[in-house]
């Protein structure tokens, strides 16, 4: 590879983004919704609360369990219970919190359903790639040959008495990148309901999980960023639903650029290489973001065909994909929720 002078790194802005009002409907006198952001998770962590500011400390509870979540489960932090997990790779089980245990065992359950599309062992690629990273680069292809033997998610070992997680190979690398924030969402918004929040929207970097539905009465409204132009937050439609658990999964949010060449942060685990499976962007709708997370990432590199007859077999699932020659599918159970922008480039698919 060249040395190159123009890399760029970016993340862009939630893939999936809250729209304030809805339909021109005030909440009227001192009901304005109240939010409050915090870094966390290597992205910008949005929680909204409609219908009365329920004081500081609820934000600082709700934003505590996330930063709980965060010192568990992510690789970017050293001190993780999950980086302890990695060091002791081929070397000896680690003991590990119910919750982590928990996340670690549905994404392990995933891998197999999704025969490893959806893999939770790919750290050694994702930190070659470096892409959430301060250092992102792209290895050279040798390099990526020799990771790929060391992303078998069925080397994987959980004791279910000891409440261990052991990473057979040496070298191994657990990641839960693609889990851990839908994850974190669905912990916020109980944490919202425990401190008695009855509307509310929780958006971590496009992970979106709606408490209650809006005050008004209407549907909460969530904008699906146009992959094209993500930095302005155009949308390519918008979503309105009652109580949303949406996630996105997008090539523009994260991306490494080397001179032509763009490479994002969704990996095909077949080859190593970012997924360029013909999808700009897959949102997902689910009662559960944890588990939206992870579909929409497995289907993004699943590609348009295979991921909707993935999301067919999955119950209760429903979602939006937008390809790269500007299509956009939507399933069934959305088509009434989904308003394409008027302007837009983007053309609604026919049924199949
Ligand atoms: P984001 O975290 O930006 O919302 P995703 O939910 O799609 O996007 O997760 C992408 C993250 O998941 C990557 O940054 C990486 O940590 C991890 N990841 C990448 N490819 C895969 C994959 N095929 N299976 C599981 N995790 C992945
Ligand atoms: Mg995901």
């Amino acid at each position: 590879m060249r040395p190159s002078k123009c890399i760029r790194a970016a993340v862009a802005a939630a893939a999936a983004v809250l729209l304030a009002s809805a339909g021109g409907c005030r909440e009227g006198g001192d009901q304005r919704p109240v939010s409050r952001t915090q870094l966390l998770l290597g992205t910008n962590s949005t929680i909204i609360v409609h219908g009365g500011d329920p004081g500081d400390e609820v934000f600082d509870r709700a934003f505590a369990r996330v930063r709980e979540i965060q010192d568990l489960m992510s690789l970017q932090y050293k001190d993780s219970e999950l980086n302890e997990v990695n060091r002791k790779t081929g070397v000896e089980p680690v003991h590990v919190s119910e919750e982590t245990f928990h996340v670690v065992e549905t994404a392990l359950e995933y891998a197999e359903r999704t025969h490893g599309t959806f893999n939770v062992a790919l750290g050694p690629i994702i930190k070659a790639w470096g892409i959430s990273g301060d250092n992102p680069r792209r290895p050279p292809n040798e390099e990526i040959e020799e990771l790929l033997t060391l992303i078998d998610y069925r080397e994987v070992e959980l004791d279910y008495d000891a409440r261990s997680v052991f990473l057979r190979k040496e070298g191994m690398v657990l990641d839960l990148g693609g889990i851990a924030k839908g994850y974190a969402a669905d912990e916020a918004a109980r944490v919202l309901v425990e401190h008695g929040v009855e509307h509310a929207l929780v958006d971590f970097g496009g992970d979106i999980r709606a408490v209650g539905r809006r005050p008004d009465g209407e549907r909460w409204r969530i904008g699906i960023q146009d992959p094209a132009d993500p930095s302005r937050g155009v949308f390519v439609g918008v979503l309105s639903l009652e109580q949303p658990s949406v996630v996105t999964s997008g090539d523009y949010e994260r991306f490494l650029e080397i001179e032509d060449e763009s490479f994002h942060h969704i990996i095909d685990p077949d080859t190593g290489f970012p997924a360029q499976a013909g999808l700009r962007s897959v949102t997902i709708e689910t009662g559960n973001t944890m588990l939206a997370d992870i579909h929409s990432t497995a289907v993004f590199v699943l590609g348009l065909e295979r991921g909707l007859s993935y999301i067919e077999a999955q119950n209760g699932v429903e979602a939006i994909l937008v390809t790269d020659d500007d299509e956009v599918h939507i399933t069934d159970g959305l088509r009434s929720t989904f308003e394409l922008r008027e302007d837009s480039r983007y053309r609604l698919a026919e049924r199949p």
